[in-house]
């Protein structure tokens, strides 16, 4: 009995033992899990941070402006890969790094400052710098600097500021001179002088129209960049820039003379616009020479090109304007050329219309003994 006793004591105290110590251990285990799942948690999070820091990271060094953030006391703490190239800086670009400097002290203040910094270069650069509090909620997280290259924005607004410079003074010596002819011929009883008047006022005119027709071409071959190709025959381009050119030349007894192929050159072009091309150069060869020296034009394949050679025994080109002739509005005696009724946009033209065809344009020049211009364009795909 004593020992049936004893029996069922020691499994009593061996169930209580044993559910102690299940319990012990399923808080072990669960605690064990918990601790797991937290670190799984930390780590997953600690990875996106991570992956959001990269992605933000890679973008800011995709964009072409230099991002510089500061903390509240102004110490940089990141460069995107653009601002970084003024830190490895060499020479002026110092100048933008002190400049960076300089407004993020001035952002970590609590205002905004900008400021234009140029580099002589070359090449020469222009560089806008601004820096800004970066506040939230009222909370300070220090400053950040952006630099953008504004070079080219600058350059194009001082092109299009010339133009326009350039075309009112083109366009108000005509003007002038025309309302000055009136003015006398309105009171002009000689008849010959009125005549005589009254021719210069068509001059006048003619050279206001001519203006107008050249801005007019260059400016629908510059937004004319794609317009359709189709195959064409340098010869035609040739007899219609001829046909064109010819008037002035007789008028000036400047022969022109042709070297064609006897097959068709053919190339996948815009007929209008290579005629224009072809045109300006004939008339600029003939305009810049003296009488009765001839000019000659003559079209070669060369290799996947056309090439069209226009050549002069004119006045030639002195070597330092040969660079810059092409450029709208640029000539060379602004005096002789005024007389000769041009007005600096032939070249220009021409160059353009090169350009659109995937083309390019050569000068070849010496003062005193002529010029030879050669355009080449790709024959491109031949249907
Ligand atoms: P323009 O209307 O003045 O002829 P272009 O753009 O056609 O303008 O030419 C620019 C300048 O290049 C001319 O003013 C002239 O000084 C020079 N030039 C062009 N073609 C010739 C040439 N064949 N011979 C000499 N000078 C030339």
């Amino acid at each position: 009995m004593i020992v049936a006793l004893v029996v069922v004591a020691a499994v009593v105290v061996l169930v209580v033992v044993g559910a102690v110590a299940w319990r012990e251990h399923r808080h072990f285990v669960d605690a064990e899990e918990s601790r797991r799942r937290d670190d799984e948690l930390h780590r997953r999070h600690g990875d996106e941070v991570a992956e959001s820091e990269a992605r933000l990271r890679l973008s800011l060094d995709a964009i072409t402006q230099g991002v510089v953030m500061a903390d509240a006391e102004g110490n940089v703490l990141y460069l995107n890969s653009y601002a970084r190239q003024f830190t490895e800086a060499r020479h002026g670009e110092a100048l933008v790094e002190a400049a960076v400097a300089e407004l993020l002290a001035e952002a970590a203040q609590g205002g905004v400052a900008e400021r234009e910094v140029e580099l002589f270069g070359p090449p020469r650069r222009c560089l806008f710098v601004s820096a800004m509090p970066l506040k939230l909620e009222g909370r300070n997280y220090g400053s950040v600097a952006l630099i953008d290259d504004i070079t080219e924005p600058q350059r194009l607004d001082a092109m299009r500021r010339d133009f326009v410079a350039n075309i009112s003074h083109e366009l108000r010596t005509p003007m002038g001179a025309l309302s000055l002819l009136a003015e006398t011929l309105a009171t002009e009883t000689d008849p010959e002088v009125a005549s005589r008047l009254a021719m210069r006022v068509q001059a006048e005119a003619i050279r206001l129209s001519d203006i107008m027709d050249d801005l007019l071409e260059l400016s629908r071959i510059e937004s004319d960049e794609a317009s359709e190709r189709a195959p064409v025959a340098i010869q035609h381009v040739i007899s219609d820039a001829l046909s064109r050119a010819r008037p002035t030349a007789e008028e000036k007894d400047v022969p022109i003379e042709t070297a064609l192929p006897a097959l068709d050159l053919m190339v996948q072009a815009d007929r209008r616009q290579l005629t224009s091309a072809v045109f300006n150069l004939l008339e600029n060869a003939v305009k810049y020479s003296e009488a009765t020296c001839p000019v000659r034009v003559m079209t070669r394949l060369e290799g996947d090109w056309v090439e069209v050679e226009v050549r002069d025994q004119g006045y030639g080109i002195p070597l330092r304007h040969q660079e810059r002739i092409f450029e709208r509005f640029y000539q060379v005696d602004q005096s002789r050329e005024r007389t000769d009724g041009g007005v600096g946009l032939g070249l220009a033209i021409v160059r353009h219309v090169a350009t659109n065809h995937g083309g390019e344009i050569r000068v070849e020049s010496t003062e005193g003994e002529g010029s030879t211009f050669t355009l080449a364009v790709p024959i491109g795909a031949q249907s």
